[in-house]
């Protein structure tokens, strides 16, 4: 039989990250020596703090570059619930964690090991572009629920409850929201909680931003009363801690569940970097201000990003509570000299102006674009220039 390239089932199911794509086009233009201004992907532009550099040094001088148990070392288990009970007041064992390769890794193990064929997974709209993928290559239904621009995105259990069927096995969550920013209201939380249990699925929140919160504390639906039976956390260290690079994640859940995570992992990437483990270890034991001290700056930048954008004709931006993205409506311009999707106006924004922002299409809501203000304020501003210049041009 002839061999063919054709690809399998699966992966013909899904496509490349969008979040990905943008993050490669203007990689590839600069390096064409383009003057491009990236809010495109969400990467913190700080480095990586030194003791959390220092820790991994001494891992290599100490030779601590061989596999490491597939679910991690012992202590950064331990350290994970640690970190997450002084967080957000939840009692997790290590028992009931796995170290990953990134948050994403998390949210592909749980989703694969939770999900069959044909299962409908809820997923509100915005969403990371990741969580639809992932269900789709594990062979699962995705449900997009769409939550409302006018409303802040906010997201309501009773929304939640219409959606349900037979089928559904899971809903994924993430607040603060990428790329919303929106928070998930406590009451909110602890209703989705009681229908989860009352209905029988799974809560998979990402909680990748979850340290990123400007308005009131940070949150964790894992510590609403009942949480233990039915939610599932996937983190990461990426964002707080300034370490996409290193890829270090974690999943917390139920013993059982995690149990099924870490025989998929022992199969197919083993541990994560065992050098990276280390620095996750300095990360989350080490001095928290560092994480402050970036919050800060964040929310300086993100006042002066929702300014700059309500400032600008026909623009509207809910102003985020977490995480730090702008999700600005660029519905009135639609229909403008050529630009009718949000994915013209970001390819148009690319090739006009040497701006890299990432369409709301790919979020699963239309009209918006995706700003990334983890970027320093030289390039928020020269990026924002260029915007209003391209916005300007769009009325002419
Ligand atoms: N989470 C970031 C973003 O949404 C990084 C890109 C990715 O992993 O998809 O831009």
């Amino acid at each position: 039989m002839a061999l063919t390239t054709t690809l399998s089932e699966r992966i013909a199911r899904i496509s490349f990250s969008r979040t990905m794509e943008v993050a490669g086009k203007a990689d590839q233009l600069r390096r064409q020596g383009e003057d491009v201004v990236d809010l495109g992907v969400g990467e913190p532009d700080f480095p990586t703090p030194d003791h959390i550099k220092e820790a991994a040094y001494e891992a290599i001088r100490s030779d601590f570059t061989r596999y490491t148990p597939a679910a991690g070392i012992p202590e950064l288990r331990q350290a994970v619930c640690e970190r997450h009970a002084a967080d957000f007041g939840t009692s997790y064992s290590p028992a009931q964690c796995l170290i990953t390769a990134g948050g994403k890794h998390a949210v592909y193990n749980f989703v694969e090991t939770l999900v069959n064929p044909g299962d409908e997974v809820i997923i509100p709209a915005p969403y990371w572009v990741t969580y639809r993928d992932a269900v789709l290559l594990a062979g699962g239904q995705p449900v997009i629920l769409p939550t409302d621009a006018s409303d802040g995105f906010a997201l309501r259990a009773s929304a939640v409850q219409k959606r349900l069927s037979p089928r559904s096995r899971m809903l994924i969550l993430n607040f603060p929201n990428n790329p919303s920013g929106a928070l998930l209201n406590r009451e909110e939380a602890a209703r989705l909680v009681e229908l989860a249990v009352e209905a029988g699925f799974w809560i998979l929140a990402d909680e990748c931003y979850a340290q990123l919160v400007y308005d009131g504390k940070p949150f964790s639906i894992a510590s609403s009363p009942g949480a233990s039976r039915c939610v599932l956390v996937a983190g990461s260290l990426s964002k707080a801690y300034a370490m996409t690079g290193w890829r270090i994640g974690y999943g917390l859940g139920p013993e059982t569940v995690i149990q099924g995570c870490i025989r998929l992992q022992s199969h197919s990437t083993s541990n994560p970097n065992s050098i990276a483990q280390k620095a996750a270890l300095a990360a989350l034991r080490g001095p928290q201000d560092c994480v402050a001290a970036m919050l800060s700056e964040y929310r300086r930048r993100r006042d002066y990003v929702v300014g700059r954008l309500r400032a600008m004709p026909g623009i509207t931006v809910h102003e985020p509570g977490g995480a730090f993205y702008a999700f600005p409506k660029i519905a009135a311009l639609l229909g403008h000299k050529g630009v009718s999707t949000s994915a013209d106006f970001a390819e148009r924004l690319l090739n006009e102006m040497r701006v890299a922002c990432v369409p709301g299409e790919a979020f699963g809501v239309e009209g918006h674009v995706r700003l990334s203000f983890a970027a320093s304020r030289q390039e928020l501003e020269r990026g924002l220039d260029r915007f209003e210049e391209f916005v300007a041009r769009l009325w002419r």
